[in-house]
This record gives C-alpha cells, structure tokens and sequence, in this order.
C-alpha cells in the first residue's frame, strides 16, 4: 500500500468543532463553555466517525479536503464528457445506419 505524501493526501470529509466536557468538577467547563477541539467528520462504512485534531492540524486537513474536491469536480466532470461523447457516438451511428 502506498502512502501519500501530506502535501499530496486527499480527505473526505468535514471539518467540525467537537464540543465536550471532560467531567472533572473542578473545571471550567463544568459551569461555563465546554472544551473546542477542531475535528474530521468522515463517514466509514455507513457510520459517521470522528478524528479529533490539533490544531497545527488544521491546515493540512483543510488543505487535503479541498483537494479531495478538486479531484471529485475534475472526476465529475470527465464522466459528464464521457456520457455527452457516447451519445454523440450511439447519435452518429444511428444516422449512419438510416444513410
Ligand atoms: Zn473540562
């Protein structure tokens, strides 16, 4: 299995906030704001799943993900082209059989 280098990973997915309590009754987010931790949500399987992230993490995920679109658009496209170029091809042998 090959790795991706980081400059070059795709993820799919989105970036989200996971928002919790860490339950010590001493903290701060016992009363007031819960903890923020940036995070990847991705689905595996059918199931929603959760990465909990750094946040020096945060560019290189975003980054990846927007590449992941790019590459998902350019894919999108190529099959659009690919179904306009076979009806064109079904098209010209239908007029080249009535000829
Ligand atoms: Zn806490």
């Amino acid at each position: 299995m090959s790795h991706r280098s980081p400059e070059q990973s795709l993820l799919a997915g989105t970036l989200t906030t996971f928002r919790r309590r860490c339950g010590k009754p001493s903290c701060r987010c016992a009363a007031g704001d819960p903890h923020e931790t940036p995070a990847l949500r991705y689905t595996e399987g059918g199931r929603t799943k959760l990465i909990t992230l750094a946040a020096a993490d945060v560019a290189e995920v975003a980054a990846a993900l927007a590449r992941y679109q790019q590459a998902r658009a350019a894919l999108d496209a190529a099959a659009a082209e690919g179904v306009a170029a076979l009806q064109s091809r079904l098209a010209a042998r239908r007029a080249g059989s009535r000829a």
